[in-house]
Parts: C-alpha cells; sequence; structure tokens
C-alpha cells in the first residue's frame, strides 16, 4: 500500500515536471544569464554590455508579466496586430522593439508603439517611418537588418546595398540609426554560423566609418547560437524559445478581433 503511494506520488511528481504550465522562467532566466556570462568571460566581455531581450511574440500577457516579475523589461514582438492589442495591456514601463517584418501601411501603428524598430529592410521602408515619424514629431531608433547569408527567405538589406544606403537613410528625418541587426540561418551547430555574426560585426564597423560616428547596437543571436554571437561581438540577444519555452502556435487575445 505505502509503495503504491509512492509511485502515485512520483508519477504525480513527474506529470508536475512535464507540464508545459511547469515550465518555469525563473529557472530559464538563469540558465540563459549564465550562457551569457560564460561567453563574455570566453572572449573577456563585461556582461554589462549585453543586454537580453525577451521575444515575447505569441505568448499571452500574463506570461510577459511572469517575465516582469524576475526584472525583465525589454521585450520583442514581431507582428504590429498582436504588439497593438497586447502592449497596452502591460504597465507603461515596459520598452518594445519591433524585430519582424514590418509592412509600409503598418509603420503608422508601429511608430507610436515601439521603442526601437530593429526590423528596417529596405529604403523604401526607412524613407516610410521616416516620413510616419516626422507627421508624429517622434525621433525614432532603429536598426538596419541585414540578410547576412543571402537566404531567399528571409528579410533584410544586402550587405553591399547597406553600404551603398547607409548615409541617405541616415540623411531621414527623425530617424536614428543605432546599428545593425541579423537572423542567422538555422543550424543545429551554431559554430556554423559564427561567420555570419562576424561579418554583421565587420559590417557596423564599415558602416561606423561612413558615418564618423559610433554604431552601438549589434543586435544578433537568438536561443540557439546567442551564446556564439555574444563572442562575436553581440550586444543585444533576442531569446524566446530558450526563455519562455515553446511558443504556443495559437494567440488566444487575438482570437475575438481575428
Ligand atoms: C522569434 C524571433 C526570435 C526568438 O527566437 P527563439 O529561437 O525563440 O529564441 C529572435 N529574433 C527574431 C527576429 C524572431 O523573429
Amino acid at each position: 500500500m505505502r509503495e503504491k503511494n509512492c509511485a502515485l506520488r512520483c508519477l504525480v511528481f513527474v506529470g508536475w515536471i512535464l507540464h508545459p504550465r511547469g515550465v518555469s522562467i525563473a529557472a530559464n532566466l538563469t540558465k540563459i544569464q549564465s550562457r551569457i556570462e560564460s561567453a563574455c568571460a570566453r572572449v573577456g566581455r563585461d556582461p554589462v554590455g549585453v543586454t537580453l531581450m525577451a521575444v515575447s511574440k505569441n505568448q499571452p500577457p500574463e506570461r510577459v508579466m511572469e517575465a516582469v516579475g524576475l526584472g525583465l523589461t525589454l521585450f520583442g514582438e514581431s507582428r504590429v496586430q498582436e504588439a497593438r492589442i497586447k502592449i497596452p495591456q502591460l504597465p507603461n514601463r515596459l520598452r518594445w522593439h519591433m524585430i519582424g517584418h514590418l509592412q509600409s501601411n503598418k509603420c503608422r501603428d508601429a511608430v507610436p508603439l515601439f521603442e526601437m524598430i530593429e526590423s528596417v529592410d529596405s529604403l523604401a521602408l526607412a524613407q516610410e517611418v521616416a516620413r510616419i515619424a516626422d507627421k508624429r514629431g517622434k525621433q525614432m531608433p532603429i536598426l538596419l537588418e541585414v540578410n547576412i547569408a543571402g537566404e531567399s527567405s528571409k528579410f533584410g538589406w544586402n550587405p553591399e546595398r547597406v553600404l551603398e544606403q547607409f548615409l541617405e537613410v541616415n540623411q531621414l528625418p527623425r530617424l536614428e540609426i543605432h546599428g545593425l541587426m541579423t537572423i542567422a540561418p538555422y543550424a543545429t551547430d551554431p559554430e556554423r554560423v559564427r561567420s555570419v555574426f562576424r561579418r554583421l560585426r565587420e559590417l557596423r564597423e564599415r558602416c561606423e566609418e561612413l558615418l564618423g560616428a559610433p554604431l552601438p547596437v549589434l543586435s544578433m543571436g537568438m536561443s540557439g547560437d546567442l551564446d556564439v554571437a555574444i563572442e562575436e561581438g553581440a550586444t543585444l540577444v533576442r531569446v524566446g524559445t530558450s526563455l519562455f519555452g515553446e511558443r504556443p502556435r495559437v494567440v488566444r487575445e487575438l482570437d475575438e478581433t481575428a
């Protein structure tokens, strides 16, 4: 009888561990912070120079609040429709970056919602963001998203194009270019994308020469490859899955409006 009871308790315990809601953001955050620290230590960087962004796309506001409770304040969203509904439900003091492809017709909503648009991926989009920002009298910090590996499935500037058009973007009213962003190709072994991160860092140096001023932000590295990205100089890592667990496919709060 006692044995049976014990077995049952074990089962309940295992079930609790494996239950998706049992995924602890706190434990995940500790792991990510130690990955950041180790990567910095390997290359002699100060971890203070690496900002962790929590990618909250597809996560309901309650999950975001859990992360807020652990001290996280910077969040990334990839769809304007989702951000428009989610951001107003959360405390004002949080900071939001747009990290997904932005369509021109969504700029009007995106400019007031976000502290930074990381996914400015063409001159035409930069011009549209500038036009809207100017209309609203808002300075708009941006990053230029570069498609380093030239993947046809991804958005982003071709690296040579960035150099050709950098000064033109820089002259647009209200835009402040803070740096560059990239999404590395998917790889089971992150060492295989190290060169992508290195090339983004080198491209930033060339942009800094053109500009004659520093560009402080290198946004690169996600759940699978943030360690290598930090070793190559990332100042901002964008982490979703390793923090929140697998992303829900359906965004509940959007159901009523879909
Ligand atoms: C979804 C997303 C991330 C986070 O990816 P994970 O692998 O879940 O950490 C980072 N950056 C961008 C641009 C994304 O769209």
